[in-house]
């Protein structure tokens, strides 16, 4: 791999401890916590505990200052245990940024130290069973009564849903707002609040370990002051937050392409056909080396965004062009590597046979990959 500038010397020690962890606490459990559809609270403790948890947050509140180059690494070494630990970097550097940056002092003082220990899950609500792309058309109302919102609607396909303590749920506090996205806001719902109910778990096709769940309210009764940032804001709230959600979607769509390269070279190197390893057919070389390629071009785009992302330069072009063209690749390397195994990739001993599935929702969630081509096309003046 060529050199990564943004990475340091301590950068790789917390790699090389987190990676002892994953192996130790996480890999020989995936099998399990995918049948049940969810990572035990206990594990979370432990994430908690070794502070692989919001590493970036500020120490007062329990955190270590660090800056994103541990997002990238604990993105990075998740995703190589399982795509299904995809919900704590949605927790770590997706929802729990909205809190630091939007939060009151006494919000990030009830939240923030939970967080970071693995006391408190979160998520993020923005989609509705009407409503995903177009998310300006957001359903669900708040209403506000006396010191309370009066929180309706439904949301859907929330990764952590079910296990989360807390969710930033987008709402509509402005009905007659023109144009509607202006009508949005943004509330921190805890779980346990009256007239909020987790639905069921939901049956996917893959990344199993981490539990999508629709969340209900009904006349849910949310305290003002769990409001986050101003009302009608809300909208202009996440689309400077979603720079980071879909940069982060990249990583991981490259951590998982590398690995599936790696798993198909050994693979390759020994499985046999009319006696020779099938590594030495010129079809497998010609399929490996063009992927081998792609796979660097990506990682060359993906790394100079993370470095442009931590100068805090406005890239949501560049990270649109990332999102869609690094989540298709992922889901070409799964289909050739899959093909290169031949039967056995079909079969759940192997890796790839779960890649295959995990990563095919890369392209639709963050924003699908045909909304990152009309943020690009708009922004090309077309
Ligand atoms: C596993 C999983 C986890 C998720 N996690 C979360 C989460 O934590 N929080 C959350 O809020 N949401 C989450 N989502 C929801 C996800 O973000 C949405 O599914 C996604 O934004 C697409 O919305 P939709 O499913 O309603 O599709 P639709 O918006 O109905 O789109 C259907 C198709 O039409 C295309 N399309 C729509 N509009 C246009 C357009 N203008 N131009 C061209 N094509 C268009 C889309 O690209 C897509 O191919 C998750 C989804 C999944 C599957």
């Amino acid at each position: 791999m060529l050199p990564r500038s943004f990475l340091k010397e301590e950068h790789e020690m917390f790699r090389r401890s987190l990676k002892q962890f994953l192996e130790k606490e996480a890999a020989p459990y995936i099998d399990e916590w995918e049948a049940s559809k969810e990572i035990p609270r206990s594990f979370w403790k432990k994430v908690g505990e070794q502070g692989f948890l919001c590493p970036q947050v500020d120490e007062k509140y329990g955190g270590l200052n660090a800056d994103f180059g541990y997002s990238v690494v604990l993105s990075e070494e998740f995703d190589r245990i399982s795509v299904g630990m995809v919900g704590f970097s949605l927790h770590n550097d997706i929802v729990i940024p909205y809190i630091e940056e939007l939060g009151t002092e006494e919000q990030k003082e009830r939240w923030l130290p939970g967080a970071i220990s693995g006391d408190l899950i979160s998520a993020i609500a923005m989609t509705e069973p009407d409503v995903g792309s177009d998310l300006a058309a957001v359903k669900t109302t708040a209403v506000k009564d006396g010191d309370e919102y009066i929180l309706n609607g439904e949301k859907t396909f929330i990764t952590n849903g079910h296990s989360a303590d807390i969710a930033v749920v987008v709402c509509r506090t402005d009905p007659e707002a023109d144009p509607p996205h202006r009508g949005l806001s943004l509330f921190v719902v805890e779980a346990g609040t009256p007239g909020y109910t987790k639905g069921k778990k939901l049956r996917k096709l893959g990344q199993h370990a981490n539990d999508t769940s629709e969340l209900i309210f009904e006349y849910a009764r949310v305290p003002a002051n769990n409001l986050l940032g101003e009302a009608g804001k809300g909208f202009y709230y996440l689309m400077n937050h979603l720079q980071q959600e879909r940069l982060l979607v990249a990583i991981q769509a490259m951590a998982s392409c590398e690995l599936m390269l790696e798993e198909t070279i050994d693979y390759g190197k020994q499985r046999e056909a009319f006696g020779k390893p099938i590594s030495q057919f010129q079809n497998t070389q010609f399929k490996l080396a063009e992927l081998k390629t792609e796979i660097q071009i990506g990682r060359t785009f993906v790394d100079q965004l993370i470095e442009a992302h931590m100068e805090e330069k406005d890239i949501v072009s560049e990270v649109s062009m990332a999102k869609w063209w690094t989540t298709d690749l992922a889901k070409k390397v799964a289909a050739e590597c899959l093909q290169l195994h031949g039967g056995y990739g079909y079969m759940e001993e192997y890796e790839i046979a779960r890649r295959y599935r995990d990563v095919a929702v890369s392209s639709i969630y963050a924003g699908s990959n045909e909304i990152m081509k009309t943020i690009i096309a708009k922004q090309m003046k077309l």
